[in-house]
């Protein structure tokens, strides 16, 4: 299999002045990629027809398909074309039922017309035209020996409906052996290990690996490993990935949570149905985001019974039956109170399961011995409670989302049978 080798070359000096980003190059990178498409390089350079050549020569001697974008309008610093044609020494030329399907769309518009305007229905001799029709400059799309051009205009709006309705379908038409396989992937959630535990793991597949691309990805409270591969059709990539996806969940066994589009909150909920078992909640510094996650979930009724936001000491103990003397001994942010707080939410509600979250997460009210971050997640079941201590960074909403991520973790972990680290036995009821 031949692959496309492309590069894409993006000129306009506010892209180098840094006062745009360049959204294009993104867009463009991101349509090759899943073409199936290999870009190796792009160069972004300013409005100077000198440097825009240079870029081309350098194109040239390792590309197949060069995609030039922006500087297709009618003013003195719009040279893209004309880089283009002294490169392949060919000559511009209006065209002039362009030039009259222009002059018709300015007097629609009651543009004034200005001969400069004229540039923009020159072409490259053989060049294709590619039509726009959010804006004025039409681009191109050439053959030359075994290379292809495209010249893109630099509005996104009006690069990206060009691309789709006619440069892509250009692309597979000049090169249709090489772009018949394109890029799939296939995305693996893990929780509960760090991004550099993980390639640890997994550090001989990602030395092993050629035709197979894998790369780890780590978000709040996940790490997403990418495994992607050229293949014809998608059936075609999961057998080219069977052997190795059967290997990494064979190492992963309890980080592996889910795939592609599930997230945590969707494989808990599944868990809780298939096991017919029911869960409440007692949250004291999240507030009653993870009620919130519960009931993100159409049907949710059929597991998740409720929530006893509990903030204040006093709802701790008349709402969850925390113990008075308990709250003064150990303080609201303890495991004893976690404990407590998950065990009283279970009974109260009558679930099978009681979360208990408590902790601090500031800006204010951390201390020594209670920093800010410190919260205590607990997990009351038949079988007992479990109580983990977790020191989480970052601001306020950053410690209340990781910590509802824990505690799902823990009860997805409960739900499959794993044990709960640093989780301190306790008596069952
Ligand atoms: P026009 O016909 O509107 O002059 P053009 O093809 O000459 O279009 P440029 O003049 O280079 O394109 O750019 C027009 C505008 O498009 C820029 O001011 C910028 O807002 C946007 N633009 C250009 N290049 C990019 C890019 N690579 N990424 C994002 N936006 C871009």
């Amino acid at each position: 299999m031949t692959f496309v080798q492309a590069e894409i070359i993006s000129v306009g000096t506010e892209l180098l002045l840094g006062q745009i980003v360049n959204s294009n190059a993104q867009f463009l990178a991101e349509e090759f990629a899943a073409l199936g498409i290999n870009l190796y390089f792009q160069t972004t350079v300013g409005d100077n027809k000198e440097r825009i050549q240079q870029a081309l020569r350098i194109a040239a001697t390792r590309a197949d398909l060069i995609v030039l974008t922006g500087g297709l309008g009618p003013t003195e610093d719009d040279l893209t074309k004309e880089a283009l044609a002294d490169f392949l020494q060919l000559p511009l030329e209006i065209h002039p039922e362009e030039l009259q399907k222009l002059q018709c769309l300015f007097q629609q518009k009651n543009l004034p017309w200005t001969p400069n305007n004229a540039k923009q229905a020159a072409f490259l001799p053989g060049a294709a035209i590619l039509k726009n029709h959010h804006g004025t400059a039409p681009g191109m799309a050439l053959r030359h020996g075994k290379k292809g051009y495209l010249v893109l205009p630099g509005p996104p709006s009006e690069l990206k409906e060009m691309y789709v309705h006619y440069a892509l379908p250009w692309i597979k038409a000049e090169f249709p052996e090489e772009v018949k396989a394109r890029l799939y992937s296939k995305v693996l959630k893990f929780t509960g290990i760090t991004e550099s535990a993980l390639e640890e793991v997994l550090a001989d597949f990602f030395r092993e690996q050629k035709a197979i691309t894998l790369g780890l990805y780590a978000k709040p409270g996940e790490i997403q490993l990418r495994i992607s591969a050229k293949a014809e059709s998608n059936a075609a990539f999961q057998t080219k990935i069977a052997g190795l996806l059967d290997r990494i969940k064979e190492r992963t066994v309890g980080f592996l949570f889910g795939e592609d589009r599930q997230d945590m909150k969707e494989v808990v909920a599944g868990l809780l149905l298939q096991r017919k078992l029911t869960v409440g909640s007692a949250e004291s510094c999240t507030g009653g985001m993870l009620a919130a996650q519960f009931t993100d979930i159409p049907g949710s009724s059929a597991y998740f019974l409720g929530s006893v936001v509990a903030y204040d000491n006093r709802v701790k103990a008349d709402l969850l039956g925390v113990p008075s003397p308990m709250l003064a001994e150990f303080g609201a942010v303890s495991p004893q109170v976690a404990r407590a707080m998950a065990e009283g939410v279970r009974k109260r509600l009558g679930s099978d399961l009681g979360i208990g979250i408590t902790g601090i997460a500031g800006p204010e009210g951390g201390t020594a011995e209670k920093p800010v971050g410190l919260v205590y997640i607990a997990l009351a079941g038949p079988e007992g409670t479990c109580c983990q201590q977790c020191f989480f960074t970052g601001n306020r909403d950053g410690i209340r989302r990781r910590s509802v991520l824990r505690a799902q973790y823990m009860l997805w972990r409960y739900l499959n049978n794993y044990t709960n680290e640093d989780a301190q036995t306790d008596t069952p009821d």
